[in-house]
């Protein structure tokens, strides 16, 4: 549906203003078509003009690369509505035990973020799931919609990075919530899954949590990307030592290591026969 209106949308755009296909927003190899053909239709030998249904008329006018959505099947199933996520039972991950060779790369945080991370991941057709700050994305809309448009899946990290577990319920829940609309607000949905600022958690951060529709996510294994004296190799080894199928793996957007440690991590894991997936998908996997 909302295709075929771009299409007459982009028609009557193309033959008014021929001379300026760029007018708008929309790339000019969609433009282009739809400016030419009504051109080459109305020169066929009927006179009566024709009425066709914008919607029937598009597909055989107009026979434009369909940008696939890169976000998984998995990713869109998981996904809560928002503003209205439903309570949920209170779960927590650290790992899990899926039917094929899959593990899940997750990206934590926070600026300074490092997009040489997400061009590297975006060239090896890998999608992550990202915990990201609501204040970072709040800052950084461009950057919430870059992730999204490359599909990787975008969960709650909290608003401002606090310990969860000193804060009063009400505070929970506003880390929570604030840091949710910063991220819906380009995804328009909730992404099930929180990662606790520092891992750190307790029963009752895990029910609020739950009851806001959280998951909460831990990890198995980790680069360590955040520790003193790291060295790319170090943080690929620790990644790396004894990777299994079902780990979740943790590294961030902004370390000065990362980088490097991810080139090195992904040909491991292409020689292993691993393939990093979303959460949502590892998940779906175990089921
Ligand atoms: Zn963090």
């Amino acid at each position: 549906m909302l295709a075929s209106v771009l299409v007459a949308t982009l028609m009557i755009a193309g033959s008014d203003d021929v001379r300026q296909p760029r007018a708008s927003a929309v790339p000019v190899a969609a433009a282009k078509p739809a400016a030419t053909k009504p051109a080459a239709s109305g020169t066929a030998s009927t006179s009566k003009p024709k009425v066709v249904p914008v919607g029937s008329a598009e597909p055989s006018s107009a026979p434009k690369p369909k940008p696939r959505s890169k976000i998984p099947k998995a990713v869109k199933n998981a996904a809560l509505d928002y503003p209205d996520a439903p309570s949920i039972e209170p779960r927590s991950y650290a790992k899990l035990e899926p039917k094929h060779r899959y593990v899940a790369i997750t990206l934590d945080d926070g600026l300074p973020f490092d997009e040489r991370i997400l061009d590297l991941l975006e060239d090896n057709d890998i999608r992550c799931t990202t915990f990201l700050l609501g204040s970072v994305a709040a800052d950084r809309p461009d950057l919430v919609r870059r992730l999204h448009k490359s599909g990787f899946e975008i969960a709650n990290h909290t608003w401002s990075h606090p310990g969860l577990p000193n804060l009063s319920d009400g505070e929970i829940r506003e880390e929570l919530r604030r840091s949710q609309k910063a991220i819906s607000k380009v995804t328009k949905n909730q992404a099930p899954y929180l990662r606790p600022p520092y891992g750190a958690t307790d029963q009752r951060v895990k029910q609020i949590a739950a009851e806001e529709g959280y998951q909460i996510v831990m990890w198995s294994r980790t680069f360590g990307d955040t520790g003193r004296g790291q060295t790319p190799e170090k943080c690929y080894r620790r990644a790396m030592k004894g990777v299994q199928p079902g780990d979740v793996i943790l590294c961030h957007w902004g370390q000065d290591d990362t980088y490097e440690a991810m080139k090195l991590v992904i040909k491991q894991l292409k020689r292993k026969n691993l393939k990093a997936v979303t959460l949502s998908e590892l998940i779906a996997d175990s089921q």
